[in-house]
């Protein structure tokens, strides 16, 4: 069987008992990154062998993992943080097991944006769930335009080397309006700002940001 376990976004407390018996009683765990979650398994006594499973081996490590799959191991699927699945290769070893018919269950707990979003106080009854926005700053303008014409909350995730370009491009197109910027979710320095992108900008020019973002529209 092949578990699909959600990990913490940050506070290492935020996992649940389940994914913890589960993560301890599997045969094998496929990381993204093995040193990454070792800190987790070694936080709660999991002395489970890992292997590495991301974006750049996932074609021949997930016919290794399918064949361990199809031998009856029971192997766990976790990601650096979150649920897997959410914009980690985790996607393509979960259309694998669909496709060779293995059974599939998930464990759930934290994804940033489902916790972003709750915070920011923004209608969450409907909601758009964009993920990262494209690179190169044509192609980001065009999309924000196209997320612009959507009558519903918009969620983006976005990282410390791009946050300012992007919080530019999203002033150029959405102007005034508030926004919500949810940085550094459960951990020390959880900061969440409600305002223009213009006022989040200045006072991101003030003081370097640092982390990881969830950007609310
Ligand atoms: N699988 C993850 C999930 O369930 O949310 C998402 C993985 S995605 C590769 C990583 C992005 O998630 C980061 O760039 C950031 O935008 C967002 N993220 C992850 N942890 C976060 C946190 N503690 N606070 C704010 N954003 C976070």
């Amino acid at each position: 069987m092949l578990y699909i376990v959600a990990t913490p976004i940050g506070n290492l407390k935020d996992i649940s008992f389940r994914a913890i018996e589960v993560l301890k009683n599997v045969d094998l765990i496929a990381c993204e990154d093995t040193r990454h979650t070792r800190i987790l398994l070694d936080h709660y006594g999991v002395n489970v062998p890992t292997t590495s499973y991301f974006q750049h081996n996932r074609v021949t490590k997930g016919e290794y993992i399918l064949g361990l799959l199809k031998e009856n191991k029971n192997i766990a699927l976790v990601s650096d943080a979150g649920t897997p699945g959410i914009l980690d290769p985790g996607y393509n070893l979960i259309n694998l097991a669909i496709k060779s018919n293995i059974e599939i269950t998930v464990i759930p707990g934290a994804a940033a944006f489902v916790n972003a979003l709750v915070l920011s106080g923004k209608p969450a009854h409907r909601f758009f769930f964009e993920g990262f926005l494209p690179n190169r700053s044509q192609a980001r303008i065009n999309r924000l335009k196209e997320l612009a014409k959507m009558d519903y909350t918009v969620i983006f995730y976005e990282s410390c080397h791009r946050i300012l370009k992007t919080l530019e491009d999203i002033q150029e197109i959405f102007g005034d309006k508030e926004i919500v910027c949810a940085r550094e979710l459960t951990k020390k320095f959880e900061e969440i700002k409600r305002a223009s992108p213009k006022q989040i900008l200045e006072e991101f020019q003030k003081q370097k940001p640092r982390g990881e973002f969830v950007i609310i529209i």
